[in-house]
């Protein structure tokens, strides 16, 4: 160690002094963590302790009889430091300690905080210390902050939570996105951010995997404050502190919304046409082997029209490509406006479109008439005028359709459609057809159907037949109306053939209304005749009428209009009525009861009656279906429903009454099971009211004659 002048000194001081400056001086030189330096006012070293050694690199050798400017003071504030030094010297006292930046051997910097104090000794220069503790560490880790801190800041939404997940910290990038500010993200969850697109099941894989490796990466769908959900792509680090528990979680999130966008935009040209902007045919494909999949779970019937444009290839080659884009685009309009929302129109290119029907009727001869209608309109709609700038064009499709359910195969769909476009185009423009020969008949004839009951109403072709019902001892009580059809060169048509027409058509409204009106004239003209006036009617009352909103208005009305007395007037419903909106089935059933009118249920016992129901309805009598009648004799289960539906209607106070009552052992039959009335062919068929009239006199004078 090298000789310290201040030190020698005080040589000449007291031996205790010695002592103590001795331990003094081994505290210096040895103060590890403290670099002492000892200058004369002309910036010669003169003391150097180890620490100084370790700070600066210089050993003492090295150093004493050095000059500080030298060694250690970087050249851009020699002059500083100078000027202090010398200050420090005049007055005898030190700068205040503050932060330098000095310079080591090897030229790097080094941060130190320094003190100084000069000590003047008479008769001894004066000696100027510097004591400088070495900052390094803590600016490095300074910097380190903040170039954490800048990252924070970064354009990355960021948060850091504890190890429970409670949010500790944001930055400005997450308020931005989410909307929630550092006040109030701060002590929340990452809950409040979460949104519900997300099954628990995706957050526990990302705990799980987040305890596994401390990692995840993944995307996330979160809500911001204002509510709008945002696509997120997100990575969590957990931090782990020296024994490895995890003690943070770092989380940076990316808005990919518009990534999302692009992919969006990306799917949209892979799935869609350009030019039209309709899905292309492999949307549609895709679409349809769905749409199969559906049609098996609901067992509904779907439909696929194949369009093709007729004549576009004359038009094309004479006006141009553009004139046809702009007559394709078009097009795509007028189909797209045909449809409904959940219907599919595609293009498959050219001039070739694709119509796809979804949830059509459960019935194919049904469903084939929703399509052929849906056909029509595309028709209609498609050949009207087209402008295209100062043209016009008339243009005309061919339409090929084919019906499909479970089992189908996307490829013979097509094919189908597209062979039975071919058959339309060759059978004259303008025009469709379906791939099914049958369909087809089966779609003319109901067509024909439909135009021949329109017309029945306007001509008055319908006929209202009267079939007794009898008591236990045959005597006619009542009768059933039952509507024929009489169809100019065909004959009497049964309603079994119509009715379902009617319905589906909505005929049923005017029908209904015309036999409910002709059953009451009647009633009321029975009233006058001593042999019918104390008759009852029962007229059928098809479930479609029945849900009209003012069906009650209408019978009453009816009534009022025939004068009938409504206490001789019952309706047949049936239990399909009673599916659903049973509640408004009740408040009309009692709304017309409350004037007198009778409910029967027909045909009970085929349909899906819970007895919960039954119980509620304000009904008179129940009607056993004919099917258990004919089956009687030789099906057991057939007695024993009929047993039951007798039995029922006696708990709940309710006549019975058995139709299709054809022989005379049925009716025994039914009497043995407690049943006393009857309707069927061995009372009589239904008969024009002139017949059923000659009847009721012939039973007058029976009635009179056993008298
Ligand atoms: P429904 O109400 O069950 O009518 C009874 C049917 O059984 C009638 O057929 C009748 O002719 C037939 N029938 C009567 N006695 C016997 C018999 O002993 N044996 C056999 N095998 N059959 C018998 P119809 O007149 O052809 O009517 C068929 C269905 O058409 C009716 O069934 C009813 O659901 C409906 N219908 C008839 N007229 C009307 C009407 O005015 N309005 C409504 N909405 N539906 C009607
Ligand atoms: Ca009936
Ligand atoms: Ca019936």
């Amino acid at each position: 160690m090298a000789e310290i002048t201040p030190y020698s000194a005080f040589r000449d001081e007291k031996h205790s002094r010695e002592v103590s400056e001795a331990r003094f001086k081994k505290l210096f030189d040895e103060a590890d963590a403290m670099s002492i330096q000892g200058y004369l006012p002309n910036g010669t070293v003169v003391y150097w302790n180890q620490a100084s050694e370790k700070i600066y690199g210089y050993t003492a050798e090295e150093a004493l009889g050095g000059n500080l400017l030298d060694l250690i003071i970087p050249a851009d504030i020699r002059q500083e430091v100078e000027g202090a030094v010398n200050w420090m010297f005049e007055s005898g006292q030190g700068i205040p300690a503050g932060r330098l930046e000095l310079r080591h051997k090897n030229g790097h910097a080094v941060h130190v905080h320094s003190s100084h104090t000069v000590i003047a000794i008479p008769n001894h220069p004066p000696v100027l210390f510097c004591m400088d503790a070495d900052m390094s560490s803590l600016v490095r880790a300074e910097a380190e902050l903040r170039i954490a801190a800048a990252a924070f800041e970064s354009q990355q939404g960021m948060f850091i939570t504890d190890a429970q997940g409670v949010i500790l910290r944001v930055n400005q990038a997450f308020t931005l996105t989410t909307g929630y500010s550092a006040e109030e993200a701060v002590g929340q969850t990452p809950r409040l951010i979460r949104s519900d697109y997300h099954p628990a099941a995706y957050y526990e894989a990302m705990w799980q995997s987040l305890l596994d490796t401390g990692f995840w990466q993944g995307e996330i769908w979160n809500r911001r404050k204002s509510g709008e959900v945002y696509a997120n792509w997100i990575t969590i680090t957990a931090v782990r502190d020296e024994k490895g528990e995890i003690t943070h979680y770092v989380c940076s999130q990316i808005d990919i919304t518009q990534r999302k966008d692009a992919e969006a935009q990306i799917m949209h040209l892979a799935f869609y046409d350009p030019l039209t902007r309709l899905p292309n045919r492999r949307l549609l494909l895709d679409r349809l082997q769905q749409a199969i999949a559906a049609s098996a779970r609901n067992q509904s019937v779907g439909a696929l029209l194949f369009i093709d444009l007729d004549n576009f290839k004359t038009l094309n080659d004479t006006l141009g490509h553009d004139i046809g884009d702009r007559l394709l685009q078009q097009v795509a309009e007028r189909l797209t406006a045909c449809i409904r929302k959940n219907d599919t129109v595609a293009r498959l290119g050219g001039d070739e479109f694709l119509v796809m029907l979804e949830d059509l009727s459960q019935s194919q001869p049904e469903a084939a008439t929703q399509a052929e209608a849906a056909g029509r309109k595309i028709l209609e709609a498609l050949n009207q005028i087209y402008q295209i700038d100062n043209h016009k064009y008339l243009g005309s499709v061919s339409i090929g359709i084919t019906l499909f359910s479970r089992q189908a195969n996307v490829d013979e769909l097509l094919k189908q459609a597209d062979l039975a476009m071919y058959e339309a185009k060759s059978s004259g423009r303008n025009s469709l057809r379906f791939f099914d020969l049958e369909m087809q008949k089966a779609v003319t004839l109901r067509a024909e159907l439909l135009n021949g009951l329109q017309e029945a109403l306007r001509e008055q072709q319908f006929r209202l037949y009267y079939q007794p019902q009898v008591d236990h001892e045959g005597h006619i009580t009542g009768a059933e109306a039952l509507v024929r059809w009489e169809r100019p060169g065909v004959g009497l048509v049964s309603p079994v053939e119509f009715i379902p027409v009617a319905e589906e058509s909505g005929l049923i409204k005017p029908l209904g209304f015309w036999v409910l009106e002709t059953a009451c004239s009647q009633l009321a003209d029975w009233a006058l005749k001593p042999e019918s006036a104390a008759l009852t009617l029962s007229v059928n009352v098809s479930p479609v009428q029945f849900n009209c909103a003012d069906f009650v208005e209408q019978v009453l009305e009816i009534l009022h209009k025939t004068g009938a007395n409504a206490q001789q007037l019952k309706l047949e419903l049936t239990e399909s009525l009673l599916v659903e909106k049973v509640d408004e089935v009740i408040a009309k059933m009692s709304a017309l009861k409350a004037h007198g009118v009778g409910f029967s249920l027909d045909d009970f016992g085929t349909g899906y009656s819970s007895l919960a129901y039954l119980r509620r309805l304000p009904l008179d009598q129940l009607k056993i279906d004919r099917s258990f009648v004919r089956d009687l004799l030789d099906d057991p289960n057939s007695a024993a429903i009929a047993q039951t539906i007798i039995d029922l209607s006696q708990t709940m106070g309710l006549s019975v009454i058995a139709e299709g009552v054809e022989t005379e052992i049925q009716r025994v039959l039914l009497a043995s099971l407690g049943c006393h009335a009857y309707q069927g062919y061995l009372f009589g068929r239904p008969l024009p009211i002139e017949q059923l009239q000659e009847l009721l006199i012939a039973q007058v004078i029976t009635t009179e004659l056993v008298i």
